[in-house]
């Protein structure tokens, strides 16, 4: 009678972690990342317990606009310490290879490598993971997807057609998955001349928001074009540890993603 019970999928969700939001883009160079550390840092400043995977395995920027490196401490148990910076607990192959050195990994090794990360890292409580995905719709997102308990995904994209056309392939993909969908972040919409003050639309207006309106996804920020974004991400120092503008705009984001 009963006969054995039905052997479980693997499942990839650590133990201590509540909540594993992914952070997506159709193409590379939309500012995925940026916007994946300045969330999580935003989160930490409101008091959750924030941990971040850099999962964009073939270039990690992680650690760089965190200020880390140096490989990880591992302990007793061969379990992995994520190193912590801004409140944020991290974890990233950038912190295994040396910054400037090719990864040159096929599909199965970059599993392993998320499995690792999923599974052998002493994540410890967390109230959010931060999965900053590679580019696209390949194997990490459906990995994760099927297999994480996703609690949703985010996805950056610029103004520009070629970026939103892709981005609206990671949606699809999203959907098709199960995976729910926080929604859309125009990045570097517009700049405004620090001489003059004009506004400008280098990547073209609107279109993130019309992209939105048209799956029927929310617009969960605009974010410009910024310098200090941009030195803060060369240098270690996220935007949203500060006090600016931007700062602001990721509390807005992190208070939204944590309703
Ligand atoms: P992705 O992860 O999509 O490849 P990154 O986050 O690495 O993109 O961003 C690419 C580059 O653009 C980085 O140098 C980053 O500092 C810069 N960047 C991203 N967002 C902004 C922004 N809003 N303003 C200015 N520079 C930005």
């Amino acid at each position: 009678i009963g006969g054995h019970p039905k052997p479980q999928a693997a499942k990839l969700k650590p133990a201590g972690v509540k909540q594993i939001i992914a952070v997506g883009s159709g193409k590379g160079g939309v500012g995925k990342s940026t916007v994946a550390v300045n969330l999580a840092v935003a989160l930490a400043k409101a008091g959750k317990r924030v941990g971040l995977l850099d999962a964009d395995i073939y270039g990690p920027s992680g650690p760089r606009m965190l200020g880390l490196s140096g490989k990880p401490q591992v302990d007793d148990d061969n379990m992995i310490l994520p190193p912590e910076a801004y409140g944020v607990r991290m974890m990233s192959i950038g912190l295994m290879v040396e910054e400037g050195q090719a990864v040159v990994w096929r599909g199965p090794m970059l599993m392993g490598a998320l499995q690792q990360f999923l599974g052998e890292v002493l994540w410890g409580e967390l109230d959010v993971l931060i999965v900053d995905l590679p580019p696209g719709t390949g194997d990490v997102f459906l990995t994760l997807a099927q297999k994480s308990e996703l609690a949703g995904i985010v996805m950056v994209s610029t103004p520009q057609d070629v970026a939103l056309i892709d981005a609206r392939k990671g949606i699809d993909m999203a959907k098709k998955l199960n995976v729910p969908i926080f929604g859309l972040i125009e990045n570097m919409a517009t700049y405004i001349c620090p001489n003059c003050g004009h506004e400008a639309h280098p990547f073209g207006h609107g279109g993130v928001a019309r992209e939105a309106k048209s799956l029927g996804v929310p617009l969960l920020a605009q974010l410009p074009i910024d310098l200090d974004t941009r030195l803060g991400g060369d240098e270690g120092r996220p935007v949203a540890a500060g006090e600016g503008a931007m700062a602001r705009a990721y509390a807005d984001l992190a208070s939204r993603l944590s309703e």
